[in-house]
């Protein structure tokens, strides 16, 4: 249930002033900020591609809870990402499914509606599920970055989420692929053995193909259907969360 209208805008106004005044802090203070200022009502969304934001918050406050949308189209390899995770870091993982089975799904839509209708798939088995499962929070975080897309450039690392009417956090926004392979490297962090073997941007199995050397590591999602983004980060008019939003 959406909060109050009043504690909407003391919230968007609280991301604003925070988004501005953290815009060079480093990933970890605006972790800590997130989570001194929103305690249990606070969550980490992981695609588990890697385990960077959640060993960072772990360190910080064990026991948040970390979002894993399970959408049935995993890879086994981020299947086990994620039971290494749960093994391995003091966080709480909630594996959220979909409504429906995809046997259920492929009864009401025909079997592959990834492949004939990625956004209705995407809503179905992501935005859904992930609305549902963030109701109990006022604010969440992710690790998306600016420098994954162009659409992505203008994130903030803290922002008002409309669509939720939510705070979002973003504390890797300003980093780069090369600062989180240092992170990961120092402090031995999970990561999806995909990443690896030619997939540097991890979804859903028949979603995701192999990137070669040289092309867009993104450029492997929904390849050669337009799509850029399954829903989880745009506001109700289709566009990315952004600073000032
Ligand atoms: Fe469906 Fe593909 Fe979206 Fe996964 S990424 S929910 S399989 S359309």
């Amino acid at each position: 249930m959406a909060a109050p209208v009043d504690r909407q805008e003391a919230l968007a106004a609280l991301a604003a002033e925070a988004g501005t005044r953290l815009e060079l802090a480093a990933p970890q203070d605006i972790l800590s900020w997130a989570l001194e200022t929103f305690g249990d009502q606070f969550c980490i969304t992981a695609s588990m591609a890697d385990a960077v934001v959640i060993d960072m918050a772990s360190r910080i406050r064990p026991g948040v809870p970390v979002i894993f949308l399970e959408t049935g189209y995993h890879f086994p390899e981020t299947l086990r990402t994620r039971d290494r995770v749960a093994r391995k870091y003091p966080v709480v993982v909630h594996s959220v499914v979909p409504k429906q089975t995809i046997e259920q799904q492929d009864a009401l839509f025909g079997p592959k509606l990834h492949d004939r209708d990625p956004d209705a798939c995407c809503n179905l088995r992501k935005v859904e599920p992930l609305r549902r499962s963030l109701e109990p929070y006022a604010a969440w975080a992710s690790g998306i970055r600016r420098d994954e897309t162009a659409s992505r450039r203008s994130i903030g690392v803290v922002e008002w989420d409309a669509n939720r009417a939510m705070v979002k956090v973003n504390p890797l926004a300003r980093w780069t692929q090369d600062d989180v392979d240092d992170y990961v490297a120092e402090h031995d962090v999970v990561v999806n053995p995909l990443l690896s073997q030619g997939y540097p941007s991890i979804g859903c199995a028949p979603c995701t193909r192999k990137v070669a050397p040289g092309e867009s590591p993104r450029s492997g999602r929904w390849a050669g259907s337009g799509k850029t983004e399954c829903g989880l980060h745009l506001n109700a008019d289709g566009q990315l969360v952004r600073r000032g939003n």
